[in-house]
């Protein structure tokens, strides 16, 4: 019994080195937490946010201090026509409303894995029923994935095309909805999906979302793109576009709505108007012998020069770049001779004519 003991207490011993042993090395060789030390005095301390104040039913909150303000009640500069017109929505009592017809509208920016803020009412006069009544939506990745807006108040639809709905896809967790004509908000995580270089699908798109403040998609991974009647597979896209808002027929309300930007967003970029990118087409002379074209493939340019061709994304209306490789347009239209000057890696380049 005496030797049993021993034997089953050497045993508990040499584990307990042993796991010891094996936690000392770890930490030795900085595996417990890679890259700092617990409690490191040289680990940067998280940036400062003032984080701002929530809405009131009367009165619109304000914004983080590192967003951005997409709509502060005042001005509809970051929104624009989906083809990058001014848009046709209008601003009534701080907020901005779907003219019925006029069109979905969009940010002028774009957009990649982001926390999304929004408020919306649908009218308060109770018109139509199921998916005619308050119906909007918030679209990411151009208008390629809705999280459905809609009235949900007391109003039978079915159910993945219910208020919250990753449209035809999945609904809710649960109805968060307040009556109609009240402030309601929607917190968005967005993660979009990646493809590689062919354009294969790696990793699907993912919504957490709040409603009103409460769970209504942890995590979900969307299969494709969002439609009515139909699941369409996942079509490879630039991974930052805008953000847009459904017109349903309805003039549903929006206030109060800021972004902020996650992971490693880089450079801003523009989803500029189709009609400047038109005016950006053509061909360039770069010298004697050699020729630049500039083609527009929807939000963005591609250059092709010197048997090479670069995506081209906006970050400003004259000034464009490539990601694979640090290539950079910039535009001169202001005078007779519209120029390009395309640089390499550095600054200064070369300069090519408009043919
Ligand atoms: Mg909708």
């Amino acid at each position: 019994m005496k030797s049993q003991l021993r034997t089953i207490t050497h045993s508990l011993n040499a584990r307990f080195v042993a796991s010891t042993l094996t936690g000392l090395l770890l930490v030795e060789l900085g595996l417990a937490q890679p890259g700092f030390l617990g409690h490191d005095r040289t680990r940067p301390l998280p940036p400062v946010v003032n984080p701002g104040y929530p809405s009131t039913p009367d009165k619109p909150g304000k914004a983080p201090s590192d967003a951005i303000v997409l709509f502060d009640g005042t001005d509809l500069s970051q929104w624009v026509a989906m083809d990058g017109e001014p848009t046709k929505w209008v601003i009534k009592d701080g907020a901005m409303e779907c003219v019925p017809g006029s069109g979905y509208t969009r940010t002028l920016r774009c957009f990649g894995e982001c926390q999304l803020h929004l408020e919306f009412a649908t009218p308060a006069k109770v018109e139509g029923s199921s998916q005619g009544r308050g119906n909007s939506g918030v679209f990411f990745g151009g208008t390629r994935y809705e999280l459905q807006v809609l009235d949900s108040y007391n109003n039978k639809t079915y159910a993945d095309g219910s208020c919250g709905a990753i449209y035809n896809q999945y609904p809710p967790l649960v109805n968060a909805s307040r009556p109609p004509g009240e402030w309601q908000t929607y917190d968005i995580l967005w993660t979009p999906p990646k493809f590689d270089a062919s354009g294969k699908l790696v990793a699907p798109a993912r919504i957490t979302a709040f409603h009103n403040g409460v769970l209504i998609h942890h995590n979900a991974e969307l299969f494709g793109q969002t439609d009515w009647l139909s699941r369409p597979p996942y079509q490879a896209h630039p991974e930052k576009l805008p953000i847009s808002l459904q017109d349903h027929g309805n003039p549903v309300r929006y206030r109060n709505i800021w972004v902020r930007e996650l992971g490693q967003p880089g450079k801003p970029e523009f989803y500029l108007a189709d009609k400047l990118l038109d005016s950006y087409c053509g061909k360039y002379q770069v010298n004697r012998d050699n020729v630049a074209e500039i083609t527009r493939r929807d939000g963005n340019l591609l250059l092709k020069f010197f048997g090479y061709e670069f995506v081209l994304f906006a970050e400003s209306p004259t000034h464009f770049f490539a990601k694979t490789v640090d290539v950079q347009a910039k535009f001169d239209f202001s005078g007779a001779t519209k120029t390009v000057e395309i640089s390499v890696g550095e600054d200064g380049g070369f300069k090519a004519r408009k043919l």
